[in-house]
């Protein structure tokens, strides 16, 4: 049984969350340390999630948390835990799983952050890099591994660390982790982990398999839930163009070329697509950069360090970028395919907008993918605006 408080539940306390008064991070009542890295990162204000699923993890609560990235998700439990071990010995008492390399890695970097004025040691353990300097980390010692699920159960394997001390799991975008087929590794790895622990569930969405985890793994938990469901951030402004599959590229290169844009994420639903659009663009003298799975590591991490620096303003993508990159400031958003899912739409868009920043999120749309933007629509509650360019619109597709 699932226990649903707090900001969204029909039944909980009724406080409306604008009726609670702004707290403060030191209202948190975290470590000192802790306080000081959040003021050197610049933050304020706690975000809702954190407002919320701090005290209660603090608390040692089981939390579900309901939220798309963007929302300040990854503090949300990153800091309670850094709270937790601060002054303890060096065991590893946290353990975070996330689908991606690059989630991954983006959560290792917040610890870091966060823990920047404390002694923390955390461990950032993921597949396609060598397996030598991690085991070597392992095997030093640290509070806390974040791991993607197949390389954690290697060095399982090979008995590089043990979990008899584990006192918080974390399974963050626990929906794109399912989706990804690791629910028998996230077995595998739960079941080397003490029974009397804390567990933090985070997903976008709450499909029956998400619950099934969730009833399985959490102990009463409480649903922390930010937003309406599915809704896209509320900072980004959506627009679908109408264009023929033939005139894609040239409508992008038309967008992107004699403007001056800060970053702009293009997604594509093939690694060819990708590579195609990055050609053309180069060629019309945009600089870009396309990140997918034929690139290795180290190009994927050079691609991504390029767009974050600003060295490339464009990065296309296909599916891997598309949850939990930490890229701030991100001006727009393309879907030069409409996606497949349309929750994915909305994993896609939360890449912009992010933190109160204004955002665009364009999609553009062949004739064959009409019933799929009407899906995606219905989904998130609104018709999305149709821009036409003269010359690329083919003409007929007003919203229903
Ligand atoms: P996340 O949803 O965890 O991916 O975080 C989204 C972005 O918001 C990240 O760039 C964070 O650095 C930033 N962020 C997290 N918490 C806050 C906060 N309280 N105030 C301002 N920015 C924040």
């Amino acid at each position: 049984m699932i226990h649903q408080m707090k900001t969204s539940s029909a039944d909980a306390p009724s406080i409306e969350p604008s009726a609670i008064p702004t707290l403060t991070f030191e209202d948190l009542d975290l470590h000192p340390s802790i306080l000081d890295a959040i003021r050197d990162a610049g933050y304020t204000t706690p975000t809702p999630i954190q407002r919320d699923a701090i005290p209660l993890a603090r608390n040692g609560r089981d939390i579900m948390g309901l939220a798309q990235t963007g929302t300040g998700k990854t503090a949300a439990f990153t800091l309670p835990i850094i709270d937790r071990l601060i002054g303890g010995p060096r065991r590893t008492r946290a353990l975070i799983l996330t689908p991606t390399r690059e989630l991954c890695v983006q959560v290792e970097e917040s610890f870091k952050k966060y823990a920047r004025h404390a002694d923390i040691a955390v461990v950032a353990v993921y597949g396609g890099v060598p397996v030598d300097p991690q085991e070597k980390m392992l095997r030093s010692g640290v509070d806390v591994v974040v791991a993607t699920p197949g390389r954690l159960i290697d060095h399982l394997d090979r008995q590089n660390v043990v979990f008899d001390d584990l006192e918080v799991l974390v399974l963050d975008e626990a929906d794109r982790m399912l989706d990804m087929g690791f629910a028998p590794q996230i077995n595998k790895i739960v079941d080397q982990i003490p029974v009397y622990r804390q567990t933090l569930l985070f997903s976008a969405t709450m499909p029956p398999e998400v619950e099934a985890l969730a009833r399985k793994y959490l102990r009463k938990p409480i649903v922390v839930q930010v937003g309406v469901r599915s809704a896209a951030a509320s900072t980004v402004t959506h627009a679908v163009y109408p264009v023929p599959r033939e005139k894609k590229n040239a409508l992008l290169v038309e967008l992107l070329t004699g403007k001056k844009h800060e970053s702009v994420l293009i997604f594509s639903r093939t690694k060819h697509g990708a590579d195609r659009i990055v050609r053309d663009l180069e060629q019309a003298g945009v600089s870009a950069t396309a990140m997918h799975a034929d690139k290795s590591q180290s190009q994927r991490t050079r691609a991504l360090q390029d767009f974050k620096d600003g060295t490339t303003s464009v990065l296309v993508a296909t599916d891997i970028a598309q949850r939990g990159l930490d890229i701030s400031g991100i001006t727009h958003v393309i879907n030069y395919d409409v996606p497949q899912q349309a929750e994915d739409y909305v994993h896609r868009i939360g890449r912009t907008g992010r933190a109160a920043k204004e955002g665009d999120a364009y999609t553009f749309m062949s004739p064959d993918e009409i019933g799929m933007v009407r899906t995606i629509e219905r989904m998130i509650g609104q018709p999305i605006p149709r821009i036409s360019v003269p010359g690329f619109d083919f003409g007929t597709v007003a919203a229903d």
